[in-house]
């Protein structure tokens, strides 16, 4: 029997929100332990939750970015459970009545262009941070992530295979990073993917039952912990056996998904509307204003990029999946008239260097306007393809420009003809029987010269020129 995968993704992303959902604290990562605390985001009784619009900008943005229809009316919800890192005993959430639904991502795949659907985008508070000590029997929580905002979004189970769900989750990243509603970090956790899991006899209409994964901090995580799973489900049912619906945690040092929980039902979480908040209206007005502020969006530059700067698919689609790399080549672009070459440059030696650093574009050790710098000396012949890493890389170390390094290091090309002439006769003289021997027949000799004359330049002149000298010399 054949079976096939079935995949839903279900993908917290945290806001970039100065302040927490519900209360004035900063929701900054990083500050010591329980210092972003009040009474509202510590679960005091009494207090109030207000929600900040910041919250519902981004989630608007996300919403509109992906096609959904926006509830004109939505609803917050208490998902009561009981567990430290919550000190209220509930998050607040949504839950019948989410901001947003009904939307899209289009994938370009392999097998041609691919959409995934949403089914619904919410926003939620965030749980604090427990950490539990390995050697006693002790457990700490820190509380500055609690009520820091969330946005869920929920996929329908469209998603075909480990690779698929890959490609889905890194277009969502690059929404969310060029909307700036969300840095994306999954190692961090900034950027969270639960996958839910079923395989069913291929071609079947009604789904298997799913189990749910979690703990994949990393697209690789994602993709194995998929993988893995599809495998052990089909086991489990080539032997007869049922798939138990439950929670499943990837471990990674055994490269495998294990029981975590059996999965809860809704009914398990006894959701009711937030008596402490009202319900949200949002006005037409404001979905349209968002609208019109939204930027170009990922899939939208890479067809231009394709078009406009006639590049190829593969190119466009790794400069614009980050839109300060983008940005970068397209500032390059400007004022260098080749961008397949400008290309090449930024996805190789830029990339490289910036990858090797940990480091944005936009923190690149060679501005945009410096590598085009560069590149219009390349162009323009003053200096050789050859000599322009080793100035690339100098102009990395020393932060300098290219003309600079060029004229202290004498790596300017050689491209005066009066001088390449005087070059190749003293190359031709210093090897009479060389010479000889190629005036005799041995015309594969000329690669030795253009050899010997690249040698004494250290690369800095250009072949093609020495060539055309050589050829008028030695025919003589
Ligand atoms: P919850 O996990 O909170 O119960 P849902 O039932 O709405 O929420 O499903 C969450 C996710 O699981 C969605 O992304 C959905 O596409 C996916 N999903 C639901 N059923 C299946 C299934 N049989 N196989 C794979 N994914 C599924
Ligand atoms: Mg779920
Ligand atoms: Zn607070």
């Amino acid at each position: 029997m054949e079976f096939e995968p079935v995949i839903g993704l279900e993908v917290h992303a945290q806001l970039k929100t100065k302040t927490k959902i519900f209360c004035g604290c900063s929701a900054e990562f990083g500050a010591p332990p329980n210092s972003h605390v009040c009474p509202v985001c510590l679960g005091m009784p009494g207090v109030l939750p207000v929600l900040n619009r910041a919250v519902v900008e981004c989630a608007l943005r996300m919403a509109l970015a992906t096609g959904c229809t926006i509830a004109r009316t939505s609803r917050f919800a208490r998902k009561n459970y009981f567990y430290p890192d919550l000190p209220k005993g509930y998050q607040i959430s949504q839950y019948e009545l989410p901001i947003a639904a009904h939307g899209h991502v289009d994938l370009d795949s392999a097998d041609g262009p691919r959409r995934i659907r949403i089914r619904r985008i919410h926003m939620e508070e965030d749980a604090g941070k427990l950490s539990h000590d390995p050697h006693r029997p002790v457990s700490r929580v820190d509380l500055n992530r609690a009520g820091v905002p969330l946005i869920e979004i929920v996929s329908e189970p469209d998603i075909g295979s480990p690779a698929e769900a890959g490609d889905y989750l890194r277009q969502l990243r690059a929404i969310v990073r060029y909307l700036e509603v969300c840095d994306g970090n999954l190692e961090e956790g900034s950027f969270r993917c639960d996958a839910n899991v079923s395989v069913r006899p291929k071609g079947a209409a009604a789904l298997g039952t799913r189990t749910e994964l979690k703990n994949l901090n990393s697209f690789r995580f994602v993709e194995k912990a998929i993988e893995f799973e599809i495998e052990r489900q089909k086991e489990v049912l080539l032997e007869g056996g049922r798939i138990l619906q439950e929670t499943r945690l990837w471990d990674q040092a055994l490269g495998r998904t294990v029981p975590m929980r059996g999965k809860e039902e809704a009914h398990d979480y006894r959701y009711f509307p937030d008596p402490d908040l009202l319900p949200l209206s949002i006005e037409a007005e404001w979905i349209e204003r968002v609208r019109g502020g939204l930027p170009e969006l990922p899939a939208a530059r890479k067809a231009r990029f394709v078009e406009q700067h006639g590049l190829p698919a593969y190119d466009a689609g790794i400069l614009t999946a980050d839109r300060e790399l983008a940005d970068y080549f397209e500032e390059c672009v400007q004022r260098v008239a080749d961008p397949k070459t400008v290309s090449n440059w930024v996805m190789g030696p830029l990339l490289g260097l910036l990858n090797a650093g940990g480091l944005s574009a936009k923190r690149a050790p060679i501005p945009a306007a410096g590598l085009a710098g560069l590149l219009a000396l390349v162009g323009s012949g003053a200096v050789s393809a050859k000599s322009a890493k080793a100035v690339f890389e100098e102009m990395a170390a020393s932060g300098r420009s290219a003309e600079a390094i060029v004229a202290e290091k004498g790596l300017a090309q050689i491209s005066d003809d009066a001088a390449i002439e005087a070059l190749v006769r003293e190359i031709l003289e210093r090897n009479p029987r060389e010479v000889e021997a190629y005036r005799g027949g041995k015309t594969k000799l000329m690669g030795f010269f253009v050899g010997e004359a690249m040698k004494a330049t250290r690369g800095r002149v250009n072949p093609k020129a020495v060539n055309t000298i050589l050829s008028k010399l030695l025919n003589q």
